[in-house]
């Protein structure tokens, strides 16, 4: 079991990983995909790595940890040398089988060989593997990840995209791809567009990235998204764009804009701290608390809560300080260090909120253990009142498109309204954003993007498989 000092993080939703995948000869792609994996290291933690193509076979360097930890013996660079490269950064739920399941994936098959990089998750994965068992194919990794490598294999076709685009239609769920061969670079973005993939221009080249943040690390220019249904191919030959299925809808998840996303990275030509300052705008007119001062919970609440501030006309402070140098932690999860490590990561600031009405702007309550600390720590620290106030509607429903929330029984939202909430987390008001506010902020069409763990509307119907790991 995976815990992380205080169970701070272990009680928010977790994206499962970013990817990228850069072609641009005659530069160099390891370093260029290294510091784009920095940029993308908020997507997942667990493990990290880099395959290069030289344009005849493909190497590949990749272990468990962050980038830095993973990439500190600076040799593994020297092997990676070519004209393109696929970079990974893994979030894991389940930490038993962590190296074997870090990605890329290298794959040798008689056509050729493979590196994959995948985010997302199949809700047809379990009917996908056993078939593909019953047929012979033996897995490795414990992920989703290896069945699009089996699908190919199988395909009958020795050409590498038509390969693909006979594979692709055995899929259902949220899934984003990086595939490189030794001469090919290939990026593939599901019918729904769930999980975000954006392509960049540089010099020379194009790299393809789970966020744009990642393109300006590395110098590279926004050219547009990826389409749902839509696979690009990058090559000597250039840029080049097919359709592997029509859009069925645009349903982008509508927590990359409330809290995965780094706040730099622009989504649907959305930058996702102005539309972070909308929610927080929005969320104090739907709940104008009268207090003193408003604060946010590091990092990922700061820019809502400085649109609360600025709405509700109250100074704006750094209620919290986040110790960012305690990085990633196992240790047993007894509740007296739980408890101690809350205070590691996070401490209230005494001489902001003493005496106080404090709003704490939060982005989500999932088990809604977080908020019972952090009310308290704020209280400890004398805060005369505790207003909480949440840039999301309350999560009632599970995902099941790779994004680790709890399950429902321990989705606080769907066991308790909203008054049981606040009396639980012991504070003074508990507002949390409709559903309405959160769609007018982020200003697409209304079922332009995923709201199915607080509405209950799932773009994808889950399959039984999906529904069984729930029980
Ligand atoms: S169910 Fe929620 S977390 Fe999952 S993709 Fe949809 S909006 Fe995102």
């Amino acid at each position: 079991m995976r815990y992380e000092v205080g169970g701070v993080e272990a009680d928010k939703l977790h994206e499962e990983c970013g990817v990228f995948g850069i072609y641009a000869p005659g530069r160099d792609v390891a370093q260029l995909t290294y510091y784009a994996l920095y940029a993308l290291q908020h997507r997942g933690q667990e493990s990290a790595g880099i395959a290069v193509s030289d344009g005849k076979s493909i190497k590949c360097e990749k272990g468990v940890g962050l980038v830095a930890e993973v990439f500190q013996d600076t040799d593994k660079f020297k092997q990676l040398q070519g004209n393109m490269a696929v970079g990974h950064v893994r979030y894991a739920t389940d930490t038993s089988e962590l190296l074997i399941n870090a990605q890329p994936l290298l794959v040798r098959y008689r056509n050729g060989h493979l590196a994959i990089a995948h985010n997302g998750n199949l809700i047809n994965s379990r009917q996908l593997r056993s078939q593909l068992e019953s047929k012979g194919s033996i897995f490795q990794a414990t992920t989703d990840s290896e069945i699009i490598a089996h699908l190919i294999a199988r395909s009958g076709e020795t050409e590498i995209v038509q390969a693909i685009k006979k594979s692709l239609p055995y899929l259902r769920g949220a899934y984003t791809y990086i595939i490189m061969t030794p001469e090919k670079l290939v990026g593939i973005r599901d019918p729904y567009g769930i999980r975000p993939l954006s392509l960049g221009k540089m010099a020379n080249g194009y790299v393809l990235s789970s966020e744009t943040c990642a393109f300006d690390t590395v110098g590279a220019e926004f050219v547009r998204d990826i389409e749902p249904g839509e696979l690009i191919i990058i090559d000597e030959n250039g840029l080049h764009s097919e359709r592997f299925a029509p859009t069925m809808r645009q349903a982008l998840c509508a927590f990359e804009y409330i809290y995965f996303a780094r706040p730099d990275s622009n989504l649907h030509g959305r930058n996702v701290h102005l539309v972070r300052k909308r929610l927080g705008r929005r969320l104090a007119q739907e709940h104008p608390v009268e207090a003193d001062v408003v604060t946010g919970v590091p990092d990922s609440s700061l820019s809502a809560a400085s649109g609360v501030a600025e709405q509700l006309g109250l100074p704006y402070e750094m209620g919290f300080i986040k110790n960012r140098y305690i990085g990633r932690t196992f240790i047993q999860p007894t509740a007296e260090i739980r408890a101690l490590g809350v205070q590691l990561k996070l401490n209230a600031v005494r001489q902001i909120v003493e005496g106080k009405r404090v709003v704490i702007v939060d982005d989500s309550i999932i088990r809604g253990t977080t908020s019972v600390r952090i009310v308290k720590m704020l209280r400890h620290a004398g805060a005369k009142e505790v207003h909480v106030l949440i840039t999301s509607p309350p999560v009632t429903a599970p995902c099941y498109y790779g994004i680790n929330t709890s399950s429902q029984s321990e989705l606080i939202a769907a066991r308790m309204s909203v008054e049981e909430i606040r009396k639980t987390i012991d504070a003074d008001y508990l507002g949390f954003l409709s559903e309405e506010g959160l769609l007018e902020c982020i200003n697409l069409p209304k079922d332009g993007f995923c709201t199915a763990c607080f509405s209950g509307r799932y773009p994808i119907a889950p399959d039984n498989y999906a529904l069984d790991k729930e029980r």
